[in-house]
């Protein structure tokens, strides 16, 4: 695969990236001349596609957590903080909440975001000791006059919200880390093997659309790192006229294309939810030095189609919709 990546220059893109059709659908946006855009009304019919959680990588537990939410009777708002907090509670997933790899100086340090059906939004960055970010970002959301909380203030903010306190970085992330110490010259590595970042959007049975991102970031980032997963629009972005879209993987990448949000505006021109994942991965493929980095989007649109794209292979999402859960592999740009 590395000869492959190598031979892959980025000269050679325009003639190796098929074209993407731009004229499949109708597009969202009609124009007149030189007045305001002419908005098309939204989709409004009901869908078989719903109530449907997908999530990025392999998270079925995650998505039983949400689906569960849904049967309930909760909205997809609650489905998605559901859902996220399985990894974030699991000491076992080291690249979420509780269990987290650390930043370089062995600090856990947690990102994430949450976004409802009304555009509304919330986010943490750099929390440090509570189990579930994702809930101290729906409490930004709900309950502060702000979208984003950061490092002491969010994590004030959380302990006056009545979250506790306590330490999040287990035995055997400390183990792992010192002995990242002993051969990492204190550098921060940015790879592509230590990150299974949880992205998860859902469809509840009105129809709406809610998403989360939840993530400890890059494991031995520089303390202070901040990725994607926090910021509405990188690593997430949900418009309930046309859909959601969440990334993973190096969040330096995601945000320099304010990925997310270009997923979800390219459907909202017209492309389906696979078309603009597609996109969206090429644009980073053309602009950037993609060696041994990975990138992937997941994306559904209101009509419960779904789509995912990757730079590299070994992305893959878990989908649950009537009741039964597939973990299915994206397609990648390098195969
Ligand atoms: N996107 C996350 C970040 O850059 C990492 C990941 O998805 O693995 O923090």
């Amino acid at each position: 695969m590395l000869d492959r990546r190598r031979f892959l220059t980025l000269s050679s893109l325009a003639g190796l990236i098929p074209p993407l059709s731009f004229g499949l659908a109708k597009p969202a946006i009609s124009t007149n001349k030189g007045n305001a855009p002419t908005p098309v009304p939204s989709i409004t019919e009901p869908s078989a596609n719903r109530p449907f959680v997908i999530s990025t990588w392999n998270q079925p537990k995650a998505n039983a957590a949400a689906q569960a939410a849904l049967n309930k009777g909760g909205s997809a708002l609650d489905a998605v903080e559901a859902g996220v907090k399985v990894p974030e509670a699991d000491p076992e997933d080291m690249s979420v909440g509780y269990g987290g790899r650390p930043d370089r100086d062995g600090h856990v340090t947690l990102d994430a975001c949450i976004m409802d059906e009304k555009g509304n939004a919330g986010s943490v960055t750099f929390l440090e000791h509570i189990k579930h970010p994702i809930s101290v970002a729906r409490a930004v959301m709900e309950k502060s006059p702000h979208v984003m909380l950061s490092g002491e203030g969010a994590l004030a903010f959380a302990l006056a919200n009545g979250f506790k306190k306590e330490s999040l970085l287990t035995p055997k992330a400390e183990k792992e880390w010192r002995e990242w110490l002993k051969t990492a010259k204190y550098k921060p590595v940015a790879n592509i093997e230590r990150h299974d970042t949880i992205g998860m959007l859902a469809i509840d049975s009105k129809g709406n659309i809610s998403g989360a991102c939840t993530t400890s970031g890059l494991a031995y980032k520089m303390r202070g790192r901040v990725g994607d997963s926090p910021i509405i629009g990188a690593g997430l972005f949900v418009d309930n006229e046309f859909g959601g879209a969440c990334a993973t993987g190096l969040g330096e990448l995601v945000m320099r294309t304010c990925g997310s949000f270009l997923v979800v505006e390219l459907m909202r021109q017209g492309r389906t939810p696979q078309q603009a994942c597609e996109e969206a991965a090429l644009r980073i493929v053309k602009k950037q030095d993609f060696t041994d980095i990975q990138v992937g989007f997941l994306a559904v649109n209101k009509q419960g189609e779904y789509g995912a794209f990757s730079i590299q292979t070994g992305f893959n999402y878990t989908m649950t919709l009537n009741k039964v859960t597939q973990v299915i592999d994206a397609k990648s740009y390098l195969k």
